[in-house]
């Protein structure tokens, strides 16, 4: 058992103060900034354990794992809401149009395609949001910046979907701030609100430079299960 101070519920009062204080640092209204809860991994009590203490939005990166966790949750827990932040396969797009509300991850035509045909065929549309790779790794999934105007053209009028967000997963070894700031100006010149940026080491800074949502897993919950402690360090 962890003990009391760390407790789910504790930590969850924390990174809401955290966000409530950056945000209005920054002359935000804290309530303008969305916590997504990063339960990829995490073992069950303590997803539970958040859900009791209020939290509802919850990020998930494999579409598998998330549908045997969340498929049937919606009874018990109302007013989830439930977002893809990762990698998203197009043989994968009807699954993930079925279970999740907010899909982070779209950053190809023919995710696109297959985002339309799921869509028409299940009478459901997901929100969704472009990822940029803002630091142009070859390893990392995203559009390039460069390429973001014209891919977000494209999605809107050639394949005919709503983009309501820009999402990004800035280098690990690199100032973050940077990478905000250009997703904040690629959003800004496309007509785009919503920012998803930050992690568990870097979301008061992104709150700082706009976010609307945080992306905050370990620091909510603690090391991931599998994750060597070395790994987690910094937690
Ligand atoms: C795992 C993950 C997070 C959460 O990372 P932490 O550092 O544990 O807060 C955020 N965003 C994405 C895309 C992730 O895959």
């Amino acid at each position: 058992m962890s003990s009391p101070s760390h407790s789910p519920q504790e930590a969850l009062a924390a990174v809401r103060h955290r966000i409530a204080r950056a945000a209005r640092a920054a002359g935000r209204a804290p309530e303008d900034v969305t916590l997504i809860a990063v339960s990829k991994q995490q073992p069950w009590e303590r997803v539970e354990a958040i859900l009791e203490a209020g939290q509802r939005v919850f990020g998930e990166n494999r579409v598998q794992e998330a549908q045997a966790r969340w498929a049937d949750r919606g009874a018990q827990w109302p007013y989830l809401q439930l977002r893809l932040i990762g990698p998203l396969q197009s043989n994968k797009a009807a699954d993930a149009v079925a279970l999740f509300d907010v899909i982070e991850t779209l950053d190809r035509d023919s995710l696109a395609e297959a985002l339309v045909r799921a869509i028409a065929k299940a009478g459901r549309a997901p929100e969704l949001f472009v990822q940029v790779n803002t630091g142009e790794e070859p390893q990392k999934a995203g559009v390039l910046p460069a390429e973001a105007d014209a891919f977000l053209e494209r999605v809107r009028k050639t394949h005919g979907l709503n983009v309501s967000g820009l999402m990004c997963i800035p280098p690990a070894d690199e100032e973050p701030a940077m990478h905000f700031a250009l997703l904040r100006k690629i959003a800004r010149r496309n007509g785009i609100e919503r920012l998803s940026m930050g992690m568990s080491g870097d979301y008061e800074t992104a709150v700082r430079f706009g976010a609307t949502h945080v992306r905050v897993g370990s620091a909510l919950f603690g090391a991931r299960e599998g994750f060597a402690a070395s790994a987690a360090s910094g937690q």
